[in-house]
């Protein structure tokens, strides 16, 4: 480990996604990868059609075998979609799945600057060197599985908090509703009449 906290050996893979046109319509991903080619500790930079393919998830196990990876990083969509995909990925070829870092350049760059194939590609770059930035400090984490007690505590006889509690209860919980007032309703309580039946609102 450096003085800087950075591991020493470090030897980070690219994987850049076109998405079809999503990202490649958009983005120079050619001039995205070779720029990636350049960063420090960047070991092997890669550009895909779909990453999330089997032929992309092939091509990263290979690299991670061949170029001896430590970390990769994945230039293509949100982690929301992928995330768990490129996790499992990685850990097929043996690399700790939390030793992986995504770059948005869907969500967060193609899609946003459609009529500006400069700029967008200049912010893929940053968004790529950002991303190895973060790999080079990731460490290899463990899941552990802890047992939880199936049972909730609502605090706030609300709206919200009889809705939270109801629907708690209907999954099968033990719930405890707590209201420092008198009576439970919240604000409801408190009115007339409720739009648009005119009801009373108790
Ligand atoms: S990894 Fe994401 S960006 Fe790449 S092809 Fe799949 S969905 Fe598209």
């Amino acid at each position: 480990m450096s003085s800087n906290g950075k591991e020493d050996g470090l030897r980070i893979g690219v994987f850049v996604c076109d998405c079809g046109l999503n990202i490649a319509g958009t983005v120079d991903t050619a001039d995205v990868t070779e720029f990636a080619q350049t960063l420090d500790d960047v070991v092997c930079a890669v550009r895909n059609k779909y990453t999330c393919a089997d032929p992309g998830q092939n091509e990263i196990k290979h690299a991670i075998k061949e170029h001896r990876l430590n970390r990769v990083v994945v230039a293509s969509c949100t982690p929301l979609q992928h995330e768990p995909t490129f996790r499992a990925c990685v850990a097929e070829a043996g690399l700790n799945p939390y030793l992986m870092e995504m770059a948005n350049l869907r969500e967060h760059c193609s899609w946003v600057h459609p009529n500006d194939w400069t700029g967008a590609t200049a912010k893929a770059k940053d968004l790529v060197a950002s991303a190895v930035a973060r790999a080079r400090f990731l460490q290899p984490q463990e899941e552990l599985t802890v047992p939880v007690t199936q049972r909730a505590l609502v605090i706030g006889g609300g709206i919200a908090g009889m809705e939270a509690a109801l629907e708690l209860g209907a999954q099968g919980h033990q719930v405890t509703l707590v209201e420092r007032e008198a009576s439970i309703g919240g604000i409801m309580a408190q009115l007339d009449k409720t739009y648009p039946t005119m009801d009373c609102s108790i």
